[in-house]
């Protein structure tokens, strides 16, 4: 054990003609690790008999934490002399504590020595408890006379230590200056400088000659570093967000999570490309903010100028990275689906890392990525980005889709930095792509690792410190085939691997307050549900009730005439398909169940996309084939609005993936009173229970088939038409309002993703 300043002065008067004649005091220890070794004892010279002793308490992250009384207990000359101090919280930080004691002349251990040591105990739910283990969330200053403030000398002579206290206030000046502390990092440490705390002093004087200046800031920013929120600081490095930038589920999952954790107390920001097909309509305060030159191109002296733009999303802060560059990445019209995906999204993540890396804040915790698009983050951060002040960051990757994994041509190890590291970057243990094939000639471009491809979200699975996905089920999938040639990989990281089911942002899927429903519904007043579904009829130009819409059969409430039906009083079932029209979301039995349930006398409409043009060809046969006179209806387009009157307005919802990571349409349908039949897959199994299990009533909600083939889709719809021909009130009275509280919000997995970035932190 060291000590950090043993020297002890002779006692002296302070003058104000002689400063260096200031009554000398010297602190033994005062910083964390020595006082734990010191059992918490302070000692202190002092060189006048009269002092005060101030303590500061941090109680963050202390058995103390929620205390509402808080004690010093401290003891002198050995516990010879024992009292409570008791402490006041400070405006300004509720979890910083601070007291003073003036002790008296008896309770010196010696002429001219205080030795004190001290614990903390506090009133916690009206038990009393106790943070003895000490350290480094606490200190004491020595005032040795009033008004003259507090002396703590560094070294022996007080004029070196003046000069020293002189240095450190220009430097602060200078680092506020170059935006490497903050205007408030700056304010707090010029007053901890002022007062010779012996901390600050210590740390100074350790770096004053380190001529980087970034270095400097950080550990000068650590003597304050009580000043940060009490939670993480998250930035989603993501290419969806919703309702911006929306595909799919990925853009549901990034906003909503970042809104849950912004309200359960992390900082939360996010990070999207600026593509030119974002709505920008509902972009609040779009602002450029900061120009950077991003390094990006076979030539290391190439940079490509990168506008960072700031706005508000939902209430969400969200930056938006633009290159200026000839490939023009971010302005095609699309988000996904072309040639050059995987470098436009290495752009992107290596753009983001330089964003955070040169901006004026601290750095962040962590850094959650999402899918391969943000995969190149992991390697980046790790090899390229770690000198550059992000070196505490950690990574969490969320995979929502095994099935997109990102192709890099090796060529562009050059564009990413990691050059360097080329040779272990790749091996078929990190990124290597063992199973694409060979690149193109014409690709190779004479570059040494022109001849292969990397495999951007393998490379994210090896560097992330955590991994999700997106539901448990999933999880247990991807260690298998649903690992698509990455299992073996999963498998060796199964230490980081977590499955954490999305959440439904509630707020946006409320059918009580949903502003695209032409009326609202709840739990208990299921009413305006049937007025949405004559209403949607009528837009889709289907019967409602057996009564052709614009005839007098019904009002405009839905109060339909039932004449005619044979159905009885509420109609027939509406079915409804919302979804990517791709082979993992069964087409083949999206189409056995749509034909399957027309025969059996249900109304059907799909609204998708299909970004396959042969797969876009065969649903627009189909909706000819089912033609304006008949039963079912296919919009083929995306229309967010329209989604969620097909939600409110159906009677079910059919979701028959070939695999499916977490699934978000079975959630919405859930909270909408619209009852799932779905294939057991995935996330579709951990959120769908079929009504005829054997299992508690109120955990039941939907029909669910395990088969791949036609006749189980065939045999769920059938049995659920049934269910709602044939138990009218069963279905309206319980399960409608049953499957509508059921609780697939984020409050539990927003706080299990706190939990994983917790434990990324240590
Ligand atoms: P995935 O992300 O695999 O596409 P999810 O079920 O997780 O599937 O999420 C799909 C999201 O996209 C849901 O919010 C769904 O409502 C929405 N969606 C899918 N297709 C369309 C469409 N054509 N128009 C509007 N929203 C759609």
């Amino acid at each position: 054990m060291v000590r950090s300043a043993v020297a002890l002065d002779g006692p002296g008067t302070a003058t104000e003609s002689n400063p260096d004649k200031q009554p000398a005091v010297q602190l033994i220890a005062q910083d964390g690790d020595l006082l734990s070794n010191l059992d918490d004892k302070v000692q202190v010279a002092v060189a006048q008999p009269s002092y005060t002793v101030r303590i500061l308490y941090r109680s963050r992250g202390t058995p103390l934490q929620d205390a509402s009384d808080i004690w010093a207990h401290m003891g002198h000359s050995g516990w010879q002399y024992k009292l409570d101090v008791k402490l006041e919280r400070q405006s300004e930080d509720p979890q910083a504590w601070q007291g003073s004691y003036l002790i008296p002349i008896k309770q010196l251990s010696a002429s001219w020595h205080l030795e004190t040591q001290m614990v903390f105990k506090g009133l916690v739910g009206g038990h009393e408890r106790w943070d003895n283990k000490g350290g480094s969330n606490w200190t004491v200053a020595v005032e040795v006379a009033p008004g003259v403030g507090l002396v703590q000398a560094l070294n022996p002579t007080y004029a070196s230590t003046r000069e020293l206290t002189s240095s450190l206030l220009l430097r602060l000046e200078a680092l506020v200056a170059a935006r490497l502390l903050t205007p408030e990092q700056g304010s707090v440490l010029r007053v901890l400088a002022w007062q010779h705390d012996m901390g600050l002093i210590k740390a100074y004087q350790e770096i004053r000659n380190n001529k980087d200046e970034r270095q400097v800031a950080g550990v000068l920013a650590g003597r304050c570093s009580w000043l940060r929120p009490p939670g993480l600081n998250v930035v989603h490095i993501a290419s969806e967000m919703a309702p911006v930038a929306k595909v799919g589920g990925l853009a549901d999952v990034t906003a909503s999570l970042a809104k849950a954790h912004q309200a359960s107390g992390l900082l939360t920001e996010i990070i999207l490309p600026k593509y030119d097909c974002i709505k920008y309509d509902d972009v609040k305060e779009l602002k450029k903010m900061a120009t950077l030159h991003v390094p990006w191109g076979p030539d290391p002296n190439r940079t490509i100028e990168t506008y960072v733009w700031s706005g508000l999303v939902d209430g969400l802060p969200v930056y938006f990275i633009e290159p200026n560059c000839s490939e023009r990445y971010f302005w095609r019209g699309k988000f996904y689906g072309e040639p050059d995906d995987g470098a436009r999204f290495s752009f992107f993540s290596r753009a983001a890392l330089e964003f955070l890396a040169q901006r004026q804040h601290e750095a962040p915790d962590i850094i959650h990525c999402h899918d391969w698009q943000a995969a190149a983050v992991g390697p980046l951060l790790k090899e390229t980005y770690r000198a550059s002040g992000l070196a505490r960051t950690r990574a969490v990757l969320t995979i929502h889709n095994m099935a997109f994994q990102g192709h890099l041509n090796g060529a562009f190890l050059q564009h990413m930095g990691l050059t360097p590291r080329a040779a272990h970057v790749t091996s078929p243990d990190i990124m290597l792509d063992g199973n694409a094939p060979p690149p193109a000639p014409a690709n190779n471009s004479g570059n040494p690792y022109g001849h292969m491809w990397l495999n951007l979200l393998k490379g994210a699975i090896v560097y992330a410190d955590r991994i999700t996905t997106v539901s448990p089920t999933y999880a247990n999938e991807v260690l298998g085939e649903e690992g698509k040639g990455l299992q073996h990989m999963l498998q060796r990281h199964r230490h980081k691997l977590a499955g954490v089911l999305n959440g439904l942002d509630y707020e946006t899927w409320n059918p009580a307050t949903d502003p695209c429903l032409p009326a609202h519904f709840t739990s208990e007043d299921l009413s305006g549900k049937r007025a949405c579904k004559a209403a949607l009829l009528r837009e889709l130009g289907l019967p409602f009730d057996g009564v052709l819409p614009g005839s007098n059969g019904h009002d405009s409430n839905g109060n339909g005439n039932d004449s005619g039906s044979p159905w009885g009083p509420n109609g027939r079932p509406l079915i409804a398909i919302v979804s990517r029209l791709t082979q993992q979301k069964g087409l083949h039995l999206m189409k056995a169940g749509l034909k399957a349930a027309v025969a059996a006398g249900a109304q059907v409409v799909v609204l998708g996309t299909a970004p396959d043009p042969k797969d876009q060809a065969e649903w627009e046969a189909l909706a000819k084939e089912v033609g304006a006179g008949g039963d079912a209806r296919i919009v083929l387009r995306h229309d967010e609005a329209m989604s969620h009157r097909i939600f409110a307005a159906s009677d079910m919802l059919l979701v028959p993936s070939m695999f499916e990571p977490c699934g978000l349409t079975q959630l919405i349908a859930l909270r909408y009173g619209t009852v799932p039949v779905v294939r057991e897959t995935g996330g579709l199994a951990d959120t769908v229970r079929d009504v005829a299990k054997a299992m508690p009533e109120h955990e039941k909600n939907g029909f669910t088939f395990t088969a791949k083939d036609a006749p189980a889709v065939e045999h769920a719809l059938q049995r659920a038409i049934n269910a709602y021909r044939d138990g009218r009130t069963w279905w309206q009275q319980e399960l409608m309002p049953r499957i509508m509280r059921q609780d697939f919000g984020w409050t539990q997995s927003a706080s299990t993703y706190q939990r994983i970035y917790n434990e990324a932190m240590h």
